[in-house]
């Protein structure tokens, strides 16, 4: 990861680009610098197709590329959020994921991804590897969303969740083979996972290698598939899992539990397990980035004369504030390091609240005589005020 190029960089396109400007760089790109079009620097071009490969992988996908945007890399143990991470032996770390769309990235690439197919024998390993059946492979990445309280985001929370998903099966331990027998190499492709066909493509005739499919690329057939598992190596299988939501979540962001996605092939990694938090609203405070916001009611002898209120926070403690004599309605009190702790930092926003002077409706006949006495020693009404745009 370390003398990596800036992927904007090595697709020469601004930071904002569109994901049409994208895929028009990287099409220049990629037929510049393939190696059949480059065959007195064979070498050089294919690492710079590579790069070019890479970076339009990660920049094409929405979701890699919000990751990128912010931690410089889709790799999530450069984060830090193992177990000694920053929110305390937690596997996870946390992105938004609100922009995502789905993915399209080569849906209509066609020819093009042949060639990547042609030249690296499939995702992006190298080209001397393309005549060996296909290696371990990472398992694919689960999703899932989940609903939290206004104040489990608050103070962060730890939940079990019950997810079904495939597990390596224990009895063939994920051959597929019958305990006993063997997998076989497959007579198609004669174990190498890939046939070769000659195939016409937007850079002229060229060999490309495909996916062998009685095999599905990995160069093994079963001859007895395991009982258990009927041959596919993994069986489907409940799994209670604990997810800790850090404190300072957001509404539709995303925690990762590395590793808890589904078993990879022959011995690959396990995926990962995405968790998009929807944080329910409260009937108390709204939440604008760290900072909560809500509305206090203060009655008009508090708003005249000021007074010490109790504002009771997100935590459920309470904090006293003074309000000075004389204050309006609508007015805007902070208190500091109260808010939403921010997810990157140690920091806290702020607490801010409103007062809105509550116009009695009810009077005893007490407090009607003091407000008729005190009416008679004021205006009848104010004077209206000329005012500006901003009022
Ligand atoms: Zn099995
Ligand atoms: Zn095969």
């Amino acid at each position: 990861m370390a003398n990596k190029r800036d992927y904007y960089e090595v697709l020469g396109v601004s930071k904002t680009a569109t994901e049409d400007e994208l895929k028009k760089a990287y099409r220049k790109l990629a037929k510049k610098y393939h190696p059949d079009a480059n065959p007195d620097n064979k070498e050089e071009a294919e690492a710079k197709f590579k790069e070019v490969n890479e970076a339009y992988e990660v920049l094409s996908d929405p979701k890699k590329r919000q990751m990128y945007d912010q931690f410089g890399t889709t790799d999530p143990q450069g984060f830090g959020g193992g177990a000694g991470g920053p929110f305390g032996g937690g596997n996870y770390y946390s992105y938004t994921s609100s922009g995502f769309n789905g993915f399209d990235g080569f849906a209509d690439f066609g020819d093009l991804g042949d060639i990547f197919s042609s030249f690296f024998g499939g995702s992006s390993r190298t080209s001397s590897s393309r005549q060996q059946a296909r290696g371990p492979r990472k398992g694919a990445d689960l999703n899932l969303s989940m609903e939290i309280s206004f104040e489990e985001a608050f103070l962060g929370v730890e939940k079990e969740i019950s997810i079904t998903r495939p597990e390596t099966c224990n009895i063939c331990n994920g051959t597929g083979a019958r305990p006993g027998t063997t997998v076989t190499k497959c007579p198609t492709c004669h174990g190498t996972g890939t046939i070769k066909q000659v195939q016409n493509t937007i850079l002229g005739q060229m060999q490309t290698t495909r996916t062998c499919t009685t095999c599905h690329g990995t160069g093994e057939v079963i001859k007895e598939p395991c009982e258990n598992c009927k041959g596919k190596g993994t069986v489907r299988k409940q799994a209670r899992i604990k997810v800790k939501i850090p404190a300072g979540i957001d509404d539709k962001q995303t925690v990762v539990l590395r590793g808890e996605g589904e078993p990879g092939e022959k011995g690959g990694p396990k995926g990962d397990l995405y968790i998009t938090v929807k944080v329910r609203k409260s009937s108390v405070y709204t939440r604008q980035g760290t900072t909560v916001l809500c509305e206090i009611p203060i009655t008009i002898t508090q708003a005249t004369l000021g007074a010490e209120l109790k504002i009771p926070m997100v935590d459920g403690s309470v904090e006293k504030f003074v309000i000075p004599e004389g204050t309006q309605t609508g007015t805007k009190f902070t208190i500091r390091d109260r808010g939403f702790k921010s997810l990157n930092s140690n920091s806290r926003g702020s607490f801010v609240f409103s007062v809105v002077v509550q116009t009695p409706k009810r009077l005893s006949r007490e407090q009607r005589d003091l407000l008729e006495q005190l009416a008679k020693t004021m205006n009848e009404q104010p004077p209206v005020k000329k005012r500006g745009i901003f009022g």
